[in-house]
């Protein structure tokens, strides 16, 4: 009784809801609010954007649209489940919800969770690759979709959506993170799915703002190559970790320095999916 009492308990601690509960529902909110313009776009795929789409090819809207809403409520429920399960642990975690922090602290905090996810992100995605039962048994379900909109940032095995967030929480737990200040980076962090996947490159999108991020562009190459460009966000690492770099990537890079649209780039490379399985089957 003892031993299971901090599990019995759970829900009568305060500091359950305000921390997994909480930020749970702030992760998957921000996904939805962010996906939902991007998913509508790719939807209507109005004719005057249509020449900034990257790949010269339709949306995998029919199969995977309902399947990527499914996912997104099972894998949530399995990250609540890990949740609950090693709450004992995660309330022994520094995050906290004592003096908020100055912002020239929060600044330098949210900058290194953007940077250290996204380099530990790199090597658990390309071992997601490496390891071939992995790729067969988890990862392949995320590259089911060659042509990604926003709702399919969260299309992925549960085994690799728990790990993903997981690896997300790791910054915070690090370094003792204010519990709001968790939450910022979780909504800084579900942009990052969402515009990865936005199928578009926009000059308007607000993400071009951003000085080392690329927009879209570099993820959508991965979804369409499937080697290469390994990070979740930032494009300077296969650079640096081998050049490991997909190379029509590249390629794009330099075609729009020249000013050709993404759709001129798409049809000189000839962006082309890759037979697939384009059904959502059980896993
Ligand atoms: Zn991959
Ligand atoms: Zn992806």
């Amino acid at each position: 009784m003892t031993l299971l009492g901090p599990w019995l308990n759970f829900y009568q601690d305060p500091w359950f809801w305000q921390f997994p509960i909480a930020t749970i529902a702030i992760s998957t909110g921000t996904f939805v609010a962010f996906a939902i313009p991007w998913t509508l776009l790719a939807w209507f795929n109005p004719k005057a954007i249509q020449k900034y789409k990257i790949q010269d090819k339709e949306f995998e809207f029919k199969q995977f649209f309902w399947p990527s809403i499914g996912r997104l409520f099972t894998n949530n429920l399995a990250m609540l489940g890990i949740l609950i399960l090693s709450w004992p642990l995660i309330k022994l975690t520094p995050i906290h919800m004592g003096e908020m922090p100055a912002w020239y602290f929060i600044i330098p905090q949210i900058l290194f969770f953007i940077f250290m996810d996204d380099f530990l992100y790199y090597w658990m995605h390309r071992y997601f690759h490496e390891n071939k039962w992995l790729l067969k048994n988890v990862h392949s379900v995320h590259h089911r979709i060659r042509n990604t909109c926003g709702i399919n940032g969260n299309y992925m095995h549960w085994i690799e959506f728990c790990a993903t967030a997981s690896l997300m929480l790791l910054g915070p737990v690090l370094i003792g993170a204010h519990l709001y200040v968790v939450w910022i980076w979780v909504v800084i962090r579900q942009f990052e799915a969402v515009d990865g996947h936005a199928g578009y490159d926009i000059p308007w999108n607000p993400a071009h703002w951003l000085p080392v991020y690329e927009g879209p562009v570099y993820h959508d190459f991965h979804h369409a190559k499937f080697k290469g460009n390994y990070a979740g966000f930032l494009p300077y690492l296969d650079r640096f970790m081998g050049n490991t770099y997909v190379a029509d990537y590249l390629s794009y890079l330099k075609g729009k320095k020249n000013g050709l649209t993404p759709l001129a780039i798409a049809k000189a490379l000839k962006v082309k999916r890759p037979a697939a399985k384009t059904t959502d089957q059980a896993t």
